[in-house]
């Protein structure tokens, strides 16, 4: 008997490497095409770092029309949950994230490389895992719970470092004699790979984010094929990394220590490795200190949470690349109109150390996505927020055509204003538009410089007069510059400042009090074109009210 005996009696039912080799050939691509992959476990929940890692991948696939494709990593069925595929395919959808292959339901794909939900490649895993016990590099292990806590206690008493290796690798040894006479009478077993590694031995490796790293070799006989007849993440990952292909294994951190145990693999196989960019991932700042922003701590962890708030997916997109390499602040600022997927990403530039998570920097940059968007998509995507989440602006933002005048004030303009950085701000940006809720609120008017009640009385009477909403921007405040100097204030900041003592005031803060008046605020967009939105009765009758209650 020999290893192809043992390797039929294990697995008789499975096909040659060879018909799956054929099966999914080299992909015909491009030069420096990237192949990478989104391989969460179906969990239903996809975190920060899982989206980071996917905004990454599709940018580099995108600009080097390569491939990127969902697999799906149910191999552990203890940890998946119901419906958890559609959980993680919606939260793609969500931020636009398009991925070329994979699974696009609970058991719908697309693409030639699948299948693409590790739970149904069974069949191609024992192949490959066949393929090595016929070298003699793998081998069934039949030790049992209680057989693998005596060899920890030994090896703790020997104070030698744990593990199924070298000598202490008990079944390693067996004969294919012995190990076909225990299959035979139903003994249950794992199949391990028998690794030539040896931990006094070094490896290098050459990480595209983390650079030059060395490793001791490893000498784990590590499980490839579990009891349940499905793979390790070990294996899977080297099978699967194999035949769909992929060019770039971009994955968190927490696998670089598994580097030594993948290469081996690769290697004995007889395949290629993949380049392996492992990132660190992304931390948040407490009491000084760098952690990983952690789901337990952190609703900002959860997808979910980007989507309550109303921040648009483009915005969380745009920040994360942001954060992955420092150039694209200055590339978005110089090419404000281009879609992210012409930036030129780079995974070596990505900080070794994690990226450090800032709410306040995310909202500044959601703040200028938005300031970029049209009116209509503005009101869209708020109504659309304000559906699932708001009925109080679903209800303000019912009269369309209104809306659309509010929200175009200065848009469009060389330097548009940035006031909203997510849709639950809305609400509070422009309530004062709509009557029925300016008149709702408090009335508490701040006047600033020019605040006593009599001032203000009259400049706001002198306005009614004078006002014409059919005057243009310059007449407009040409009014406001007359009526200042005929109530005493300074036309131009200039002479003010030239000249303090011969003044109450000046003509910003004429034309202050009446923003405040009309608006009931301070900062305002631009308030000729408030009023142009807001017409000339709503102007007149506010004022007039305002001089009303200021008696
Ligand atoms: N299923 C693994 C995880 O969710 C994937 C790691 C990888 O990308 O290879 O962590």
């Amino acid at each position: 008997m020999n290893y192809k005996d043992l390797a039929d009696l294990i697995f008789p039912d499975v096909k040659e490497i060879s018909y799956y080799e054929e099966k999914y050939p080299e992909r015909n691509l491009p030069e420096g095409a990237v192949v990478t992959r989104f391989a969460p476990s179906p969990t239903g929940y996809v975190h920060i770092g899982g989206l980071y890692q996917c905004v990454l991948e599709e940018v580099l696939t995108k600009r080097t029309n390569g491939v990127l494709f969902l697999r799906v990593e149910d191999t552990d069925q203890k940890r998946e949950i119901e419906n958890g595929i559609n959980g993680i395919i919606d939260s793609l959808k969500s931020f636009d994230i398009n991925y070329d292959e994979g699974m696009v339901s609970e058991s719908e794909e697309k693409g030639n490389y699948g299948p693409y939900k590790q739970s149904i490649r069974g069949d191609i895993y024992q192949a490959y895992a066949k393929y090595l016990i016929e070298q003699g590099k793998a081998y069934p292990c039949f030790c049992s719970q209680e057989e693998l806590d005596e060899i920890r206690e030994k090896q703790t008493a020997a104070k030698v470092r744990p593990g199924y290796y070298g000598v202490w690798a008990k079944y390693r040894t067996l004969t294919v004699e012995e190990a076909a006479e225990k299959i035979k009478n139903g003994e249950k077993f794992v199949v391990r790979f028998k690794s030539p590694g040896r931990e006094d031995r070094k490896i290098k490796h050459k990480d595209v984010i983390k650079g030059n790293i060395e490793f001791p070799e490893n000498d784990l006989d590590i499980v490839i094929i579990k009891g349940d007849g499905l793979p390790t993440y070990h294996f899977a990952h080297v099978v699967d990394d194999h035949l769909m292909r992929t060019t770039h294994v971009i994955r968190c951190d927490e696998w670089v220590s598994s580097i030594p145990i993948h290469l081996q693999l690769f290697y004995e196989m007889g395949f290629k490795a993949p380049k392996y960019a492992h990132y660190a991932p992304i931390m948040k700042e407490e009491d000084g200190k760098k952690r990983k922003i952690s789901k337990r701590k952190d609703p900002e962890a959860a997808v979910e949470f980007y989507h309550k708030e109303g921040i648009p997916s483009q915005s969380v997109k745009e920040y994360l690349l942001n954060i992955a390499n420092s150039s694209f602040e200055n590339w978005r600022r110089a090419n404000p109109d281009k879609s992210i997927d012409e930036f030129d990403f780079q995974l070596n530039k990505m900080s070794v150390s994690g990226a450090l998570f800032d709410m306040v920097k995310l909202l500044d940059v959601s703040k200028t996505v938005i300031s970029r968007m049209t009116a209509e998509e503005v009101y869209e995507k708020a109504s659309e927020w304000a559906t699932k989440y708001s009925p109080e602006l679903s209800k303000l933002l019912e009269n369309k055509e209104y809306a659309l005048k509010v929200f175009g004030i200065e848009r469009g303009n060389k330097k548009p204003r940035k006031d909203i950085a997510k849709w639950a701000d809305v609400m509070e940006n422009i309530d004062y538009m709509y009557d029925e809720y300016f008149y709702a609120k408090e009335q508490n008017h701040e006047y600033q410089v020019i605040n006593e009640n009599e001032d203000i009385a009259k400049i706001l009477s002198l306005y009614i007069e004078r006002y014409d909403e059919n005057d243009d921007k310059q007449a407009w405040f040409d009014k406001i510059k007359e009526i200042a100097g005929e109530l005493g204030y300074a036309k131009e900041v200039k002479e003010f400042k030239a000249n303090p003592d011969a003044y109450k005031a000046h003509v910003g803060d004429v034309s202050t009090a009446i923003r405040v008046a009309l608006t009931a605020r301070t900062n305002t967009p631009d308030m000729y074109e408030i009023m142009q939105v807001l017409g000339k009765d709503v102007v007149i009758d506010r004022l007039q009210k305002e001089i009303e209650r200021l008696k």
